[in-house]
């Protein structure tokens, strides 16, 4: 068994709080991206899991033995690092094998076997004889990954292992690693800042902000459902627009725009909070543009126009304020065009413009302190 529990844990580095309230299962087998932007908490989690940081309180469980006092290389578990660590003066096979001679009591020829197979696995069997100097950046980081195969862990541990890569390369790897996830189905906890990576890599996303869990989703359910203004505009590229508003009757009311909705949703919104003043949140994919103006549409003047391939993003300002939108290539404003943009409301996100809260997440960590976006 390979599941990860935490319990209540928390961890201070003497009077600097870095992370609290972990609450979490990752189940056997799953792969999961530990997301946020730096200092939110991500390397200490995994270094705890690890046992290259004590826990100050709270338990960390590896299937079902509680690992707090564990020595870290009884835990189960194998590290792969970001600046790969590898050994310069020992071969890649050496490198790949030392871990197994230190640790086990495995032969010679079954090392060997391990070796061989996750350096074919890898694509790296005809660089075994070389030294690390020797090797591009890509070819490291598979050496740095095979030498955590070979010790067969229960558990993966990967803490920003692609970001010395360059984006071909890392494009690549990310596939990589997946294909060595779904071949070996090995429980794998992933550190990266990078969202687009948690995003394509991911079975569950943890989103971390200064310390406390945000939301622990599958990557859509945190795109399309965020909990928090937090992860709304941490999550998605270009980022959410959000618009001040204050719901007057069946109208959402902007500086400098009145958007009609329904009655239902009107009703709907009064039910879940008693705070009239939101955030209203739009994707820039789920807005069109249109030259005629109606009551549920807002008027925006056109700055820019970035054609990127299949699509067109349109930076327009609404009363000065910045909105993003992306939309198909033939749709081609001019610059300095008034525009009327829509959406549909099952597109719209709400959120309590004092708790940061999504009007609708009823499951959201309530006690958890809301943070601003760095992003
Ligand atoms: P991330 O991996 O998300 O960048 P970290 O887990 O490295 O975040 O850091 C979380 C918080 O703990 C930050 O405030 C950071 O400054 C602090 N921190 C991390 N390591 C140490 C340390 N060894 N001593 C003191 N503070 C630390």
């Amino acid at each position: 068994m390979s599941r990860v529990t935490f319990n209540d844990v928390k961890k201070m580095y003497g009077d600097v709080l870095a992370v609290e309230d972990v609450n979490l299962e990752i189940d056997d087998g799953e792969f999961v991206s530990l997301l946020g932007p730096s200092g939110s908490g991500k390397s200490t989690v995994l270094r705890m899991i690890a046992g290259l940081e004590s826990i100050s309180s709270g338990e960390i469980s590896i299937g079902d033995r509680v690992i707090n006092d564990v020595q870290p290389q009884n835990r189960g578990i194998a590290m792969v690092f970001q600046n790969y660590a590898l050994y310069p003066h020992m071969t890649v096979r050496d490198n790949m094998s030392y871990g197994l001679r230190l640790t086990t009591d495995l032969s010679k020829d079954a090392i060997q076997q391990r070796v061989e197979e996750a350096a074919t696995m890898l694509g790296i069997e005809d660089h075994l004889d070389k030294k690390p100097a020797n090797l591009s950046g890509g070819q490291q980081q598979r050496v740095a990954t095979g030498r955590a195969i070979v010790r067969e862990p229960e558990v993966f541990l990967m803490d920003e292992p692609l970001s010395n890569l360059d984006a071909k390369l890392k494009m690549h790897m990310r596939t990589e690693l997946q294909r060595i996830h779904d071949d070996l189905g090995t429980t794998t906890i992933y550190v990266t800042h990078d969202q687009e990576e948690a995003m394509t890599m991911s079975d569950r996303i943890v989103i971390l902000a200064e310390g406390h869990i945000q939301q622990v989703g599958a990557p859509e359910e945190i795109y399309n459902q965020p909990t928090n203004l937090f992860v709304a505009e941490f999550i998605g590229s270009p980022a959410m627009n959000l618009f001040d508003v204050v719901l007057e009757g069946s109208s959402l009311s902007g500086d400098g725009f009145e958007y009609a909705i329904s009655k239902k949703l009107g009703d709907e919104v009064r039910q879940s909070t008693t705070s009239s003043n939101l955030v209203l949140g739009v994707r820039p994919e789920d807005i069109s543009i249109t030259d005629t103006r109606s009551e549920d549409s807002i008027e925006a003047m056109v700055d820019v126009v970035e054609p990127v391939g299949s699509d067109n993003y349109i930076y327009a300002t609404v009363q000065g304020q910045e909105v993003t939108v992306r939309v198909p290539a033939s749709v081609k404003p001019t610059v300095g065009e008034t525009v009327y943009i829509t959406f549909d409301e099952a597109d719209m996100h709400l959120f309590d413009a004092e708790s940061g809260q999504n009007v609708f997440d009823h499951v959201a960590q309530a006690d958890s302190p809301v943070v601003e976006s760095t992003s």
